[in-house]
């Protein structure tokens, strides 16, 4: 990297007047082709960037350049979008390797937002949001949807947005409201959604407000439904996020119950997390109304909220992380986890009648779609997860020369099916500067960093004391049983072992 000589581009300059550029220049460019819609791998390209926008995507080094563009080389690196994360839980970090082993019955009995506020302080909120921002920084993930379950308080609502804020981070930040036995109902919570919208800094971050809410079905409470949407559109917020599941696990919040309120068909973007048993009724509804699921991959194998049908409704669909605190943090596994899933179910449909594949059934450049372009266009914001002319300046830079991605030919497989968080060099959001040289160069994180390992320390050994509840004879009337355990010892025992806090 060296910044060109002012000099020596002086005659060469075009007018920008108090903006900030960077020319990314001579890299290998994974840019988006409005017109076919796919990606456009540009060899020995240049990106320039002007404040928060990419105002130029060259097949060369382009010979003009604004006054003051600082030149930074990329020769032998790779320049992709930035990730996009539509579903997240931010707050938990703290709770990070503790749950190794959890399901999903026993995470709402223990770690969810119905225990964690009594015991959480507006502080831990902040500590935890703030550190699990950078982790996904540091990982490339430039935007996330937050399911943002912290929202038990005024000032744990605070903290969690103003961490948010300080981060740096484009976050979707959807306000939840739920009723929490013993501590805060709905009705508590318009007044401090408000006050939220009106935060001091919200209007000059990457931040938006939205709205998170699980209450749509089945028995919905109407006129809930009906202040909550009318504060959806009094506030503008940028998205409305739920978690979706059905099938046997109860909850259902489905793209039917939405259009049965006549909520569905808005111009505010609707993500529906998970979707597993999405209808078909369902997924013509999501088409009609371009509203999307996010897929989350790592998390539905995790937790068992498994996903039989989401390899049907990929048009409409993008990819999430959920709970980062028991698994991978970035997007680049979940599209590779996912990737490499549909594979084997669609392999497994040929098998299963005693023929052979003939072809792949996805490609790379699908799974790399999925994590960046789709994300944006389930936010509605065609903006987000792209690389052309007048897209937001998120972007990662990979080194090319790390020992995974070294002799790599096809960009997009060398990020899909190869690199690691390892291999990122470089992430920036609205066209600052986040990771450089594979550190993190936020200004908070030193403080962050030390800030969080206390609290974490704090929030864990109040875990570590805390009984292990037994798990219910059955969950919303449906029977609780074991799966077969897996056995990795010859003889007796299994090996399942403990879990080491
Ligand atoms: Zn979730």
């Amino acid at each position: 990297m060296r910044p060109i000589n002012a000099i020596a581009i002086l005659p060469l300059c075009l007018t920008a007047v108090g903006a900030a550029s960077t020319l990314f220049r001579g890299g290998t460019v994974v840019a988006f082709n409005k017109q076919t819609q796919g990606l456009n791998v540009i060899r020995g390209g240049s990106v320039l960037i002007t404040n928060d926008r990419i105002t130029g995507v060259f097949t060369s080094a382009p010979s003009k350049v604004p006054a003051g563009t600082e030149i930074v080389d990329i020769t032998g690196k790779i320049i992709t979008p930035g990730f996009i994360d539509t579903h997240r839980h931010g707050w938990q970090t703290a709770f990070k390797t503790i749950a190794s082993n959890t399901t999903l019955i026993e995470f709402f009995g223990r770690y969810s937002s119905f225990v964690a506020p009594f015991f959480w302080n507006a502080t831990d909120v902040y500590d935890s949001q703030l550190a699990g921002l950078y982790e996904a920084l540091n990982a490339g993930v430039t935007s996330s949807l937050d399911h943002a379950t912290h929202t038990w308080s005024k000032d744990a609502s605070s903290a969690g947005l103003q961490a948010c804020i300080d981060s740096g981070a484009r976050v979707f930040w959807g306000f939840t409201f739920a009723n929490i036995t013993g501590l805060v109902t709905v009705e508590d919570l318009y007044p401090v959604i408000r006050e939220m919208a009106k935060k001091p800094g919200l209007r000059n971050s990457p931040t938006t407000l939205g709205i998170a809410y699980d209450g749509w079905g089945p028995n919905p409470n109407v006129a809930e439904i009906n202040k909550i949407m009318a504060l959806a559109k009094e506030l503008n917020v940028s998205v409305i996020t739920t978690h979706s599941l059905q099938g046997p696990w109860g909850f259902n919040n489905s793209p039917e119950d939405i259009h049965a309120l006549n909520y569905l068909n808005i111009s505010t973007p609707i993500v529906f997390s998970h979707a597993s048993f999405l209808t078909p009724a369902g997924a013509a509804l999501l088409r009609s109304t371009n509203q999307y699921i996010s897929i989350t991959p790592e998390s539905e194998m995790h937790y068992g909220q498994t996903h039989p049908v989401s390899y049907n409704i990929q048009d409409q669909a993008s990819l999430g992380i959920d709970t980062h605190i028991t698994f991978s943090t970035d997007i680049l596994t979940q599209a590779r986890i996912w990737l490499q899933q549909t594979r084997y179910e669609r392999y497994l449909d040929v098998l299963e009648q005693s023929k052979l594949p003939r072809s792949n059934p996805m490609s790379a450049e699908q799974a790399f779609l999925l994590a960046t372009r789709h994300g944006g266009l389930a936010l509605r914001r065609p903006d987000l997860g792209i690389i052309a002319e007048g897209a937001k300046a998120d972007l990662v830079i990979w080194d090319g020369n790390s020992p995974a991605l070294l002799g790599w030919v096809d960009p997009v497989a060398a990020v899909i099916l190869h690199a690691s968080v390892g291999d990122i060099e470089a992430v920036l959001v609205d066209g600052k500067w986040v990771k450089r040289g594979g550190k993190l160069v936020a200004k908070g994180w030193p403080d962050a960093r030390a800030n969080f390992l206390r609290t974490a320390k704090r929030l864990q050994a109040i875990w570590r004391d805390m009984p292990m509840p037994e798990p219910p004879a059955e969950f919303n009337g449906v029977p609780v049983v074991s799966p077969v355990q897996a056995d990795v010892l010859r003889g007796p025992g299994n090996g399942y072992g403990n879990v080491y806090i």
